[in-house]
């Protein structure tokens, strides 16, 4: 048998004493780097479903599905689906409030069922009265109405918004079967069908 080196004695001596390099994952949870690009989550409270990181994601693992519901209203829900993510970050990079997408440290996402790999986040859409466009989340309009301040008001959308959310609309009121007229400025319509208002009550 050949004689150990003595580095390789060192080492061995030293491992004995200070423990392995390896980590002890999964007896022990691993500690992983400052910068570690971990599962992404969405944040309810920061996130308002704007789309901007579905957009970004260069494999399409953010889905964005609108849908219309039984009592006339629509939501729009984000769902990651992170079997697909390769954690590049593009997305929590791309947020437009900084906060609605951070990537975690949690690396460890083994699951059965690759189908439940899902991260969601959900709300109210608002829908134009005239053809039933979305319009955009009811989220999104009252970030935007902040975000502009007084400048807001030149969007009847932003103004009903902001103003429902205060509790100052009481009811706006069926649309009438009649074509909109200029008094019916003050709902929510899409940006075609404000258009079209505003062209017919100038020039018939
Ligand atoms: S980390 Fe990259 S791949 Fe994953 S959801 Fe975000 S943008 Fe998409
Ligand atoms: S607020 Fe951020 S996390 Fe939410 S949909 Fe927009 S970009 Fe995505």
């Amino acid at each position: 048998m050949r004689k150990p080196k003595l580095r390789e004695l060192k080492e061995a001596i030293t491992a004995v004493i200070k423990g392995p390099y390896t980590s002890k994952f999964p007896k022990e949870p691993a500690v992983v780097s400052e910068r570690f690009r971990g599962l992404p989550k969405y944040h309810e409270d920061d996130c308002v479903l704007c789309g901007a990181c579905a957009e970004v994601c260069p494999p399409g693992a953010i889905e964005m599905i609108q849908e219309r519901l039984e009592d006339g209203t629509a939501k729009r829900r984000m769902v990651l689906h992170y079997d697909i993510c390769i954690f590049c970050g593009q997305c929590q990079r791309a947020c437009i409030t900084d906060k609605g997408i951070i990537l975690s440290n949690e690396f460890d996402l083994a699951l059965f069922d690759h189908t439940e790999a899902l991260e969601t986040v959900e709300d109210e859409l608002l829908v134009c009265e005239v053809c039933g466009e979305f319009i955009t989340s009811r989220k999104h309009a009252l970030w935007i109405a902040r975000k502009l301040g007084p400048i807001a008001y030149a969007n009847p959308n932003l103004i009903l918004a902001s103003q429902e959310e205060l509790g100052l609309v009481d009811e706006i009121g069926p649309r009438p079967e009649r074509p909109l007229k200029r008094n019916d400025n003050m709902r929510f319509l899409c940006p075609r069908c404000r258009r079209n208002l505003i062209q017919t009550d100038e020039w018939g």
